[in-house]
């Protein structure tokens, strides 16, 4: 169970219900970092008394160091403050709520640092999966997963000591704003409603992400970098209503399903007291009540996304940084309305056709794949 945390990205979706779950159970908050959100983090530096807080924007370092001159709460600045952040001694448990592979350093960081991940920022697996579980195995490091499918298959395989038992990982997918849409009419929807999640509210990547079902192609990758399994033996099924988070099927035919109503504070809660479970006041599922459960193939040629994902994650090497690169590139670009939906996965195969694979990559190696596939969708 944690005790103290800090929390990379405390200013966002997932950073915000932490910090929900840290005043439920009662944790201490020993580091927090957002971008340039210096209002919501001097707020809560005054309410969670950090030691450190950090901006990764050094403009809005310098202005929350004016706002806390009167506090002993630390202000750093710049992209390097996440690693000190992420390895401030008095942490046992770090939470990755950064969004996009700037969490890979920092992430490898707590690692070394011998810190308990609990990881929500699934770019950071999807570009440096390899790296960051070698790395955890070789240091002892916990990696807990937030994601709530993971989190899901988490709790199943609770019990499970012998991976050979799996015969495959059943993600369940909300299936976005545009499910059930022809490839046409989903090529003219807006940034506006892409924004528009059916059950989750997130922040605007991952929301996108979900509505090309990219998310879902990212956390297949997840998924086998977590629990060391290839392609075959996971596989994704649409699901509306966001109520069976995700299954395990065991070799003997038995299938493990978590449920609960959709709240991201139920996994976050589960990572911070594993492998205990704590009260919550998060409303209880009333399957009696709850709309009936279905299971639908999702649809590959619609959105594209999810089966370029799964060719990185076939290909392995550097394939899956220079996918995620590429989406994220291409994602930012959508938010600021430059290109239309479809553009996103053109954009990506377009970066995976030209940027050249390394297998078994170093970090620099992961590094250079992201930068290049950014560039490939810039130019
Ligand atoms: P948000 O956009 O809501 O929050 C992102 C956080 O990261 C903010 O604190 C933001 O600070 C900070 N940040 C943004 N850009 C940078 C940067 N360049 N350098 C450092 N910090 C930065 O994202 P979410 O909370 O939705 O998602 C966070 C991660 O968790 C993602 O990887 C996502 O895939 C994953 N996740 C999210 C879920 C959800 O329900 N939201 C569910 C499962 C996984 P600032 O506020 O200053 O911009
Ligand atoms: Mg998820």
């Amino acid at each position: 169970m944690a005790n103290m945390i800090s929390i990379l990205g405390s200013t966002g979706s997932i950073g915000r219900q932490t910090l929900d779950v840290v005043e439920q159970l009662g944790l201490k908050v020993a580091a927090i970092t957002a971008h340039s959100s210096v209002e919501r983090v001097e707020e809560q530096a005054r309410r969670f008394s950090p030691r450190l807080a950090v901006m990764t924007d050094e403009a809005a370092a310098r202005d929350l160091a004016v706002r806390l001159a009167d506090t002993p709460v630390r202000v750093l600045g710049g992209l390097s403050a996440l690693e000190e952040a992420a390895t401030v001694p008095e942490a046992d448990t770090v939470v990755t709520a950064v969004v996009g592979m700037v969490g890979l350093r920092p992430t490898l960081a707590a690692i070394r640092a011998g810190k308990r991940i609990a990881l929500a920022n699934k770019e950071t697996l999807v570009c440096g999966g390899e790296l960051v579980m070698n790395e955890a195995e070789r240091c002892g490091a916990e990696i807990v997963p937030v994601d709530s499918e993971h989190s899901a298959i988490f709790q199943c395989l609770q019990g499970c000591a012998d991976r050979r038992e799996i015969r495959r990982l059943i993600l369940t997918c909300s299936g976005g704003p545009f499910f059930g849409m022809s490839r046409e009419e989903v090529g003219k929807m807006t940034k506006a409603d892409a924004l528009k999640h059916p059950n989750w509210t997130m922040g605007p990547k991952i929301t996108v992400d979900c509505a090309t079902l990219m998310n879902k192609g990212l956390e297949v990758i997840e998924a086998m970098r977590l629990y060391r399994l290839p392609l075959e033996q996971v596989d994704v099924v649409i699901h509306r209503q966001s109520i069976v988070h995700s299954l395990v099927e065991y070799r003997d035919g038995a299938v493990l399903a978590q449920l609960g109503t959709p709240d991201m504070r139920l996994p976050i809660r589960y990572a911070m007291t594993y492998p205990n479970r704590a009260e919550s006041p998060a409303e209880p599922l009333d399957l009696l009540h709850c709309p009936p459960l279905t299971f639908a193939a999702p649809d590959r040629e619609t959105f594209t996304c999810l089966a370029l994902a799964e060719d990185a994650a076939r290909e392995g090497g550097t394939a899956c940084a220079i996918l995620n690169g590429a989406n994220e590139e291409a994602v930012g670009l959508f938010l600021q309305d430059r290109i239309g939906f479809h553009d996103i996965a053109r954009l990506v195969r377009r970066a995976r056709e030209e940027v050249a694979v390394t297998a078994a990559p170093t970090l620099e190696d992961i590094l250079e794949a992201d930068q290049a596939a950014r560039q490939s969708v810039l130019r």
